[in-house]
């Protein structure tokens, strides 16, 4: 029978999810995933009925399709439809990005066009720190700044950063999407690194491999509409494509 793990204090709340300790679990932490859409450093804000959940079903289906990949993350089970239970990591203050074509900042900043192939994966760190809206850093800052608690894990999180880049592209392209890039963060979990946070249509970017519709939260920056029918279509692919694993793993 499945324990049942009692939500206790707030510990964080960001502009998606709820995090909360786990009561007599310290060790544990549950997060829920929240209605709110927020985007341009929390200038502009929306929501949709169920968008919490579809984000959750997303992000626990990309876990636990991870897990049978022996990747580490920090997710456990599901508790509901809206929450899920992870271990309590000491969180890296960096934002790991991937790119693997060129869209948003870079692109708008280098002014290069949008969905321009790029010779070899990019990654690049921003430095999360929401007073400075979480600005990028080079590795050298990193180091010589001390901008987190040991350097020595930059190597491990970039190797790990693209092998789950590997290994979640094969996972969209099967549904018929394209991962064009997307933000992960890492924690320390008694001294291992584990993939931590969420990956989401809001912290992706997602286009149908055939039409280059785009899917993910860009539409909802950009006012483009459809906000709610394009999480949707994209948890229905992944579901067709990959629902065998929830009927296996918790
Ligand atoms: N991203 C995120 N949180 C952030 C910043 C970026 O999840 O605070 C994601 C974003 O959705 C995209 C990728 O990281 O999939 C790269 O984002 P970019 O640097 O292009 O910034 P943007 O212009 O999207 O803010």
């Amino acid at each position: 029978m499945s324990e049942n793990f009692k939500r206790g204090g707030l510990l964080y709340e960001g502009k998606g999810k709820k995090v909360f300790q786990v009561l007599g679990h310290e060790n544990k932490v549950l997060l829920l995933f929240k209605d709110d859409l927020t985007a341009h450093q929390g200038r502009k804000t929306g929501s949709f009925p169920k968008k919490g959940e579809v984000c959750k079903n997303i992000s626990s289906l990309i876990f636990k399709y991870l897990k049978k990949e022996d990747i580490s993350t920090h997710f456990i089970q599901d508790i509901n439809s809206q929450e899920m239970l992870c271990l309590k990591t000491e969180i890296i203050p960096l934002e790991v990005v991937i790119r693997n074509q060129l869209a948003g900042s870079t692109a708008n900043r280098l002014g290069i066009k949008e969905g321009t192939e790029i010779k070899k994966t990019l990654l690049e760190f921003y430095y999360k720190k929401d007073e400075l809206d979480d600005p990028f850093v080079s590795e050298g800052q990193i180091e010589s700044l001390k901008l987190i608690p040991d350097f020595n894990w930059l190597e491990p999180i970039k190797k790990q950063a693209f092998l789950i880049n590997k290994k979640l592209q094969f996972f969209f392209e099967k549904a018929g999407l394209k991962l064009i890039d997307f933000k992960m963060e890492f924690g320390l979990f008694k001294d291992k690194l584990v993939l931590a946070d969420d990956i989401s249509p809001d912290s992706c970017r997602i286009w149908e491999n055939q039409t280059e519709e785009r899917l993910d939260k860009d539409r909802f920056r950009r006012d483009w509409g459809k906000v709610e029918e394009s999480y949707k279509k994209i948890e229905s692919l992944l579901y067709q494509q990959w629902g065998h694993f929830l009927k296996n793993n918790s």
